[in-house]
């Protein structure tokens, strides 16, 4: 890859050289024929990701412009939406919530931890909530939701499922044609930005809607939103030589070359191959005495939040370790200066997670701290034969 630096923080993460090529074509015009259909493949594409029978919706913006789409779109003010929170991410959901009129309640989880199950399901009992949220993978703590819990609760009490997948999609499974229990229990939305586990630069927000969804929008009629009004957007999803708002162009380029990678390698193998780096990743890192956040069991496979061991500075750890060639992220919150966040996800590779963990050993070594870099690599290799279910 011509990428210098090993940019392995919790999106965006690195992009592979064809992605860079795709981008750099000409910009044609955004009704231009030629244009018109590699959108729509690459509308077509995420539909294959998600397995969706739904609609899909790629336009400028974020992660956080998605998460607006997909509330916006189909919990009205004044109607009661349940937050699963399992960390910062989660509680975005909150405010953004409120800025559209819409009554909120949460259950949050200490972070690192699962959120108690019981607890959701308690207030799923006592309100009759639209929807209800849920962060696949919290970038602020690595810790995963088990949808296989979650989701049947959740479509039980007849409350939409909306994930917010933006450390999740593509690497962690999706698949909103999957049962969870009963016929009708599926994921309903999913939401995610180009940035992170697909590993396209920031700048696209990714959202699909199954029918039941659809027709929540429906229902609704009038939404308080322009942009973000997936209706404005339907026809040019459908036919993108129409016009509603300038897309991305450049963009689209890249965004279709990341999804011919991503169907290429197949989702099935992507599951797998994140499994695998998060548990390499997190277990030659115990070598030095770092530890997880989330324990194994509930740890996600695209990033993982780790606590420095005593007597390591936050920022000089970081800046000696960039000078390395290998960036990693702060904490969020209560946990600034206290642990980082490395994410493991998209086109990141085998190759440079091991180069990182390298840099990691040498950096504590430079900070006066004990690392054995030989036994943490053997670790890491280690981790790549145990089998994953
Ligand atoms: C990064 C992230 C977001 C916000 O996405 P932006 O692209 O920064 O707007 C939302 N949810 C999760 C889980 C994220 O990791």
């Amino acid at each position: 890859m011509r990428n210098k630096e090993l940019l392995l923080i919790p999106g965006p993460t690195p992009v592979a050289d064809s992605i860079y090529d795709a981008m750099v074509q000409e910009t044609w015009g955004h009704t231009d024929l030629r244009f018109a259909k590699m959108y729509k493949e690459s509308i077509e594409a995420t539909k294959q990701m998600l397995k969706t029978d739904g609609e899909v919706f790629v336009i400028s913006g974020s992660g956080t412009l998605a998460m607006e789409m997909a509330l916006v779109n189909t919990v009205a003010s004044g109607e009661k939406l349940l937050v699963i929170s399992h960390g910062y991410f989660g509680d975005r959901f909150i405010k953004l919530g409120q800025a559209y009129g819409i009554e909120i309640d949460v259950v949050q989880s200490e972070w690192g931890k699962h959120i108690d199950v019981t607890e959701v399901d308690k207030k799923l009992s006592e309100n009759k909530y639209k929807a209800v949220t849920i962060t696949h993978a919290d970038t602020s703590t690595g810790v995963a939701s088990n949808l296989d819990l979650l989701v049947p609760l959740i479509k039980k009490h007849g409350a939409l499922v909306i994930l917010d997948g933006v450390c999740a999609t593509g690497a962690i499974e999706e698949d909103m044609s999957k049962t969870y229990g009963s016929p009708d229990a599926k994921i309903d939305v999913v939401l995610t930005g180009s940035q992170k586990a697909i590993g396209v630069p920031p700048g696209l927000a990714i959202v699909a809607f199954n029918q039941t969804a659809l027709a929540a929008r429906e229902e609704l009629d009038r939404v308080p939103a322009y942009y973000c009004d997936i209706k404005n957007w339907l026809p040019i999803m459908h036919d993108p030589t129409k016009y509603f708002a300038t897309p991305a162009v450049n963009m689209i380029y890249g965004y279709r070359e990341g999804m011919r990678l991503v169907l290429e390698e197949g989702m099935e193998k992507r599951y797998i191959r994140h499994k695998q780096y998060g548990q390499a990743v997190r277990s030659s890192l115990r070598e030095y005495g770092m530890k997880p956040l989330a324990d194994e069991g509930v740890a996600a496979a695209t990033l993982s939040c780790i606590l420095y061991p005593d007597g390591v500075d936050d920022a000089e750890f970081r800046s000696s370790l960039a000078k390395k060639g290998v960036i990693v992220a702060g904490a969020l919150a209560h946990l600034s200066g206290k642990a980082f966040r490395i994410g493991h996800m998209g086109n990141t590779t085998k190759e440079m997670l091991a180069e990182a963990i390298e840099r990691i050993g040498e950096t504590l070594i430079e900070l006066g701290l004990a690392a054995n870099i030989d036994r943490a690599l053997e670790q890491f290799e280690e981790s790549f034969n145990v089998t994953i279910n």
